[in-house]
Order: structure tokens, then sequence, then C-alpha cells
């Protein structure tokens, strides 16, 4: 899909800021720093419509990305930090029950891993959080370019393994530098909002 138009709409952190035109939406979940910006900017064919390395500590918002006026891509703020204080994760954690618990035009999410590492716990219970709410997730796991073409299927069974994927749900390994897995990602995209 060519994306001709990306304008940020909101950086909400409650419900009634949400935008209301009911247009299909598409949320990405990750670690902090793991490659969501990356991911959203590979698809789109842009250097930097989501910022690159959002700093530990800033407001935590969700970010509403409008493309081609026919869907949204929603930044969820990363997880993983370890020196978040224990207010600010619970801030994080109703935020993120008020957005997945009720959002009725969010079609999948999508759930940003590394390649590289073993999934950690935090990527599991996001999983586990996400499907408690009967989402479809299409696990990205990016950074393939760092492994090497010999050692690539270990690691994405390695990460298929470990969350142990629920029917209809998607593992698809990416490069934000190599752009592999990117017409794949759009496939899988097309099928959740009728594109
Ligand atoms: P975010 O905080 O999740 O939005 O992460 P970013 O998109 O800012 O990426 C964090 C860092 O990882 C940056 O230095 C990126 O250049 C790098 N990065 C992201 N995706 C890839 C990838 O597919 N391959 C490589 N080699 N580096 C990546």
């Amino acid at each position: 899909m060519k994306v001709t138009k990306a304008e940020i709409v909101i950086s909400a952190v409650s419900e009634k800021q949400y935008p209301n035109d009911r247009l299909p939406e598409i949320a990405l979940a990750g670690r902090s720093n793991v490659g969501k910006s990356s991911f959203i900017n590979t698809l789109i064919n842009r250097k930097n419509l989501a910022r690159t390395s959002s700093k530990p500590g800033k407001t935590q918002t969700l970010n509403f990305y409008r493309m081609n006026d026919a869907f949204y891509f929603v930044d969820v703020p990363g997880y993983g930090y370890a020196k978040v204080s224990k207010k600010e994760r619970q801030k994080w954690g109703r935020m993120m029950e008020e957005y997945f618990g009720k959002r009725s035009s969010l079609q999948a999410v999508l759930l940003i891993t590394d390649i590289r590492h073993e999934p950690t716990s935090d990527d599991l219970q996001m999983y586990d959080f996400l499907k408690y709410y009967e989402l479809p997730v299409i696990i990205v796991a990016t950074k393939l370019d760092k492994i090497s073409k010999n050692k690539r299927s270990h690691h994405v069974k390695r990460t298929g393994d470990a969350f142990q994927l629920e029917a209809g749900d998607y593992l698809l390994p990416f490069s934000a530098e190599t752009g592999e897995g990117k017409e794949e990602a759009w496939a899988i995209l097309r099928q959740f909002m009728a594109l």
C-alpha cells in the first residue's frame, strides 16, 4: 500500500481525546526502543514521521497517526524501562486497559519484538493481556538484518515457541534496515482493515 498522506492527529492520554471518525485502527505495542517508530516509517516510506527513540520519563501518550484518511496507526507507549516508578507504571496500565479494553475501531495489534533476543517476560505478558481482550496479534520480530541468514530460522522458531500463538495470529520476521517483511506486513494489515 502506498501511503501518500500521513499525519499525527492527536497524542491522547484519555479516551475522550481519541479521534471519533471511526476509521479502522492498528495499534503498535512493544518494549521501549525496540523499533516501533522505525517499523511505521519503513511501512510508509518516510524517514521520520514517528519520532525515533522516545525518551523514558517523557509524557506517555497514545499517538494517533492517520494514514491516507483511511486508517490509523496508534503508537502505544513502550514498556520495560526498569527505572519507571510504580506510580508511572500504574498510570500506564490504566491507559492500556482503557484503550485495549474498549476501543471498538481497533482491528489488530502489532507487537514488536527484537528477533535477536528471546521474548522478555514483559513481551509475553503483553501478548496475554491482548489475548485477554480477544484482539488479533501480529508479532513483528524486527532487526532481522542483525541475524546471519543461517541462524534466522532458529530465531524465528524461538520467538514463535515463546508466545505459543493462538490461531489467527501471525509471526512476521521484519527489518526496518532492509525492508524485509514490509510487503507481508501490508498484506496482513489489509486483511484486518479490508482496505
Ligand atoms: P522505538 O522506541 O520502539 O520507536 O524504537 P526506534 O524505532 O526508535 O528504534 C530504536 C533503535 O533501533 C534505533 O537506533 C533504530 O535505528 C534501531 N532499529 C530499529 N529497527 C531496526 C532494524 O530493523 N534493524 C536495525 N539494524 N536497527 C533497527
